[in-house]
């Protein structure tokens, strides 16, 4: 009992998601020891859905493993590969695969599903099947778990959308960077990263256009639907890893990754045509602009924020309903870098 409360402690004790799942496969594993226990989820979208391995740990390895958080979906199973993973999500039920042959582990599925994160299973493979109190005990674990999602959604999600706010914006960009930093650094050594794993991070200001008519012409409440089916968009338009926020108002940002630097763009303009070409309910046609900017080695959310910001300024200035790039924007002599001229000052 002590070492369970332990684990909940410790499980509890984070607030970093992307840890959450191979900290409650290692409590797991300590609590039970079965042979091996995983948490999958399911990614991309309606069409095209995959198992991400989130975390998965063997009776005898001393850490769990995971699929790299930016995994390409082609690489992953596809949802039918794994069928009991897949009933067990479907009918939210408890699946049990007992073994055939004497000798052959047991499976069993647990269904784990929260409001914001992509649904998924914790399998857990053990040599007999696991007592009825054991099964009771991972059920509890799962609540707990589930509920403390629950609270960290609260402090860390916008309530209308369900996109993050922009007070986790700082944290999530400066991970990112890393991760983007790091990516690059094992390109330029030759780590063996193939095409499609590169590492660049855009960042992209959506603002809709004229959003002040649609609130004066259909009042607030209409403008909230907007607003909602606006994010519901911009899920579809881009991948469970990129990071989606609602700064506030009518105002999202995007931390978009992708392979190569030159697709941000038509990646964002995709979205704007999707906006554009959708009718609202009751308000009819709405349009965004945009405004994007390449994270650079040593950046501050700020300072991104504000390139993309300007870039953002300009599309608004210059006809709204497009999108527009700072760095493209700076080179043809619409704009200044101010933070190059700084740097350029320093030396
Ligand atoms: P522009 O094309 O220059 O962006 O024009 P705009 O009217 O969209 O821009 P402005 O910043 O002047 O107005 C933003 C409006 O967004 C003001 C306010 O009525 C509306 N707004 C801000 N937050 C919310 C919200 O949470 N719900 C709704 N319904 N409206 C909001
Ligand atoms: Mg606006
Ligand atoms: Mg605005």
């Amino acid at each position: 009992m002590t070492l369970v409360v332990d684990h909940l402690a410790e499980l509890t004790g984070f607030r970093d998601r992307d840890v959450l799942d191979v900290m409650l496969v290692s409590a797991l594993r300590d609590l039970m020891r079965p042979l091996s226990l995983g948490i999958y989820r399911v990614v991309g979208d309606a069409k095209r859905q995959h198992w991400l391995t989130r975390a998965r740990i063997g009776e005898h390895d001393t850490a769990a493993a995971a699929d790299p958080l930016w995994s390409e979906l082609e690489d992953l199973p596809a949802i039918d590969a794994c069928p009991e993973r897949a009933t067990c999500l479907r009918e939210e039920r408890l699946v049990e695969h007992a073994s055939a042959a004497a000798g052959e582990p047991t499976r069993l599925l647990f269904p784990i599903v929260s409001e914001h994160e992509a649904a998924g299973v914790l399998e857990i493979e053990t040599v007999a099947p696991m007592p009825e109190e054991q099964r009771r005990t991972v059920q509890g674990i799962l609540r707990i778990y589930r509920n403390f999602q629950s609270l960290l959604d609260y402090s860390e999600r916008d309530t209308l959308t369900g996109l993050l706010n922009r007070k986790t914006f700082d944290e999530c960009f400066l991970r990112l960077a890393v991760e983007a930093a790091n990516g690059l650094l094992a390109r330029a050594q030759g780590g063996g990263r193939r095409q499609g794993t590169g590492a660049h991070v855009f960042l992209g200001v959506i603002d809709i256009d004229h959003f002040k008519r649609v609130n004066d012409t259909h009042g607030h409440l209409i403008g909230d639907e907007v607003l909602l089916l606006l994010s519901r968009q911009l899920r579809a338009c881009f991948r469970f890893y990129d990071h989606l926020f609602r700064f506030g108002g009518e105002e999202f940002v995007v931390l978009l990754r992708c392979a190569r630097g030159d697709v941000a763009m038509d990646i964002f303009e995709r979205l704007r045509a999707a906006v554009a070409g959708y009718t609202f309910p009751r308000v009819g046609q709405v349009t965004v602009s945009v405004g994007i900017s390449a994270l650079r080695g040593g950046d501050t959310p700020s300072a991104a924020f504000e390139r993309a910001d300007k870039a953002l300024y300009w599309a608004k200035q210059h006809g709204r309903n497009q999108v527009a790039d700072f760095e493209a924007l700076v080179q043809a002599g619409e704009l200044a870098d101010s933070s190059r001229a700084s740097d350029v000052e320093l030396f």
